[in-house]
């Protein structure tokens, strides 16, 4: 499929765009959205930019009957010259590719995905903010749209683009988030489909989220669904810790989502020279780093919050209290390091922008 095999219906009315004060994550869309359809034998066909609008689908969608569907998430910024930077586009593409593998979806050509997100922003340019810390949130989705309620892979897709102007995550400034451990519900199991973007991941996670918010407590940490032994995630983001100078992530093993934020550090840690592990890590681990006074840092990572510092994990009834509340100095390195990068006001030493 070729760029000019795109049709464009400009929107004849132009929504009021939001203040930056006003801005809610994924509350308010852009004027347009991308479509493309997939028939089966016919692959994909008639990729178009039309005004944002509801979907027509059957009641019989096997999207609202079986969840096949697969979703990505990434920013668009505006650096201070005018320009508007993706980071890492092409990574989430990819992946969206990984979770359409494992939800039985046709992959979809991830450099022409990549020139129509690209067509979409260009038309819908106004709306990327410009206030310090807020950004356009980008969804790309595929959803199942056979009407049939026979439980095998859809014959048809959607393949859809929206996008919403987001604030900044830290309104106040980065702080850390207490962390409850989760002993009971299970995000994702190996042969299961943790390492895919997939919607019934997050609708199985919903439960726990709602029990550790109630006792006062940001996000869970997910171990893993066999042993509860070892360190999955955190909420949905991957999670880093400094133990004694070496900074270490769980290494993916079916169940872990790949973050891009995850391996963007991986390989910025690498560039400044510093020892990066990609192991298994237990949180009887953590715990006896922490009883020595060698839990240096803990952090979440991913495309919402960038880093997300740790400050409590609540562990078998124990508050265990990390870099005494505070954000560690690695976690705000990376943290203005990566967003100065993603906003241009940091050099791309890496070449992760376009
Ligand atoms: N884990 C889960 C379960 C997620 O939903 C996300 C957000 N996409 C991440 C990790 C972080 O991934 P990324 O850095 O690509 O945003």
């Amino acid at each position: 499929m070729k760029e000019h095999d795109m049709q464009i219906t400009l929107s004849t009315t132009k929504k009021e765009k939001p203040q930056a004060d006003q801005l809610e994550f994924g509350k308010q869309f852009t004027d347009h959205m991308f479509i493309m359809d997939y028939t089966q034998g016919q692959g994909w066909h008639d990729p178009r930019i039309v005004p944002y609008q509801p979907l027509s689908l059957e009641p019989s969608a096997m999207i609202f009957h079986y969840g096949q569907s697969v979703f990505e998430g990434l920013k668009a910024y505006a650096t201070p010259e005018d320009e508007i930077i993706l980071f890492r586009p092409e990574k989430n593409f990819q992946r969206l590719n990984s979770s359409n593998s494992r939800l039985c979806i046709p992959d979809v050509d991830v450099d022409f995905a990549l020139k129509a997100l690209k067509t979409l922003i260009s038309v819908d340019k106004d709306w990327v903010p410009q206030a310090e810390g807020t950004s356009l949130y980008i969804r790309p989705f595929i959803i199942a749209t056979e009407p049939y309620l026979g439980v095998s892979p859809s014959k048809k897709y959607q393949f859809i683009i929206i996008m919403s102007p987001v604030g900044s995550y830290y309104k106040e400034g980065i702080h850390p988030v207490k962390i409850a451990v989760e002993s009971a519900f299970t995000r994702a199991v190996n042969g299961g489909t943790g390492e895919a973007k997939t919607g019934g991941n997050y609708a199985s996670s919903l439960k726990a989220q709602e029990v550790s918010e109630k006792m006062g407590y940001a996000q869970v940490l997910w171990l893993d669904g066999v042993e509860k032994k070892y360190i999955e995630e955190v909420g949905s983001m991957n999670v880093f810790f400094k133990i004694n100078g070496e900074i270490i992530t769980p290494a993916l093993n079916g169940s872990i989502l790949p973050g891009i934020t995850r391996d963007s550090i991986i390989e910025l840690l690498k560039h400044w020279g510093l020892p990066v592990s990609e192991r298994r890590i237990s949180m009887e681990e953590v715990h006896e780093a922490y009883k020595l006074g060698h839990l240096e840092e803990a952090f979440g990572t991913g495309t919402a919050a960038v880093i997300s510092p740790i400050g409590e994990f609540l562990w078998n009834g124990e508050e265990m209290i990390v870099q005494s509340g505070e954000t560690g100095e690695l976690s705000r390195k990376l943290y203005d390091t990566l967003t100065g990068v993603q906003t241009g006001k940091v050099t791309d030493e890496l070449s992760w922008t376009t």
